[in-house]
């Protein structure tokens, strides 16, 4: 498996490769891998010829007072795994190798940003949009795999891709989740006991929501309100938001009509986990 630091590294390897007729995939991660990660790779493995795993904790994706420099890593734990599932490539770069002296181009969208997680994040999707375009143009992949855990980063990333014309296919990958049901995140490590008991919080409301919607109730406001009071009963627990919407404008639903995401950002203590699902409302519902 090559350790690829260097942009220009990374660039003339994509191109050998090429000349080859090897496709090739782009994994973007944070690090700190957990089996949501690895199933990613997993799945550029299984549809492209090669496999370059990005890890790269992008700054411009953080807020003022977010865990930045916090943000866990394991490095060579990480390396050891890409490793073992035959990652081709991991691309390793520094922040000033990927942001230089006097950097000052960004890419913004202009309506995804302003739902879900982009209302308490406000710079969060424009820093996401930026470092992607960017390992786009680095890596010149022909696929790149994102998971379904960050459903709103997916949509992004789809609509950025088509309309900045880069010729590349998005692959949405399925939430990978703990035995009892918590989604898999590297923010979990942040986690106490109890705060993990407090956790379960989100994905025992995506399944009140798909009962509540199985059951026929097509009232989002209805749903809300009791999903918003269930929360509250456990420990520590603080909304940031929950709701139900359009799966590809994110636009707020009232009634619900036809596929719906649901999904939901939650603090414990001092650590922000989010989670979703989409939902196919039973013909009772429609
Ligand atoms: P991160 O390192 O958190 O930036 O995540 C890198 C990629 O892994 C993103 O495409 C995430 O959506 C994806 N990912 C994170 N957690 C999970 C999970 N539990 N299941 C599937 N994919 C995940």
């Amino acid at each position: 498996m090559a350790i690829i630091k260097k942009i220009s590294e990374m660039q003339a390897w994509s191109k050998i490769q090429k000349k080859q007729d090897q496709t090739i995939c782009l994994v973007p991660t944070m690090g700190y891998f957990h089996k949501g990660h690895l199933s990613l790779i997993e799945k550029s493995k299984e549809l492209y010829d090669k496999t370059v795993v990005s890890i790269f904790v992008n700054p411009t994706q953080f807020g003022e007072n977010e865990d930045l420099d916090s943000y866990p890593t394991a490095l060579e734990k990480d390396l050891d795994k890409a490793d073992k599932l035959n990652a081709d490539a991991v691309f390793l770069p520094t922040k000033d190798e990927i942001y230089k002296k006097n950097y000052q181009t960004y890419v913004e969208l202009e309506k995804l940003p302003h739902h879900l997680c982009g209302v308490s994040r406000p710079v969060h999707f424009k820093g996401v949009a930026t470092i992607v375009t960017k390992l786009f143009n680095i890596v010149d992949p022909d696929a790149a795999v994102f998971g379904q855990k960050d459903f709103q980063q997916l949509q992004v990333i789809r609509q950025m891709t088509k309309d900045m014309n880069f010729n590349i296919k998005i692959i949405g990958a399925p939430i990978i989740r703990e035995t009892d049901g918590l989604a898999m995140s590297s923010r979990n490590t942040y986690l106490t006991l109890e705060q993990r008991k407090s956790s379960l919080c989100l994905s025992q409301s995506i399944e009140k929501v798909k009962k509540m919607i199985s059951l026929g109730e097509t009232d989002s406001d209805t749903i809300l309100r009791k999903i918003d009071a269930f929360i509250k009963g456990f420990k520590g627990t603080k909304i940031d938001y929950t709701a139900l919407c359009d799966p590809e404008t994110l636009d707020s639903i009232e009634k619900i009509k036809g596929q719906t995401l649901f999904a939901l950002a939650v603090t414990i203590g001092k650590t922000r986990l989010i989670d979703n699902t989409v939902i196919e409302p039973f013909d009772g519902a429609r």
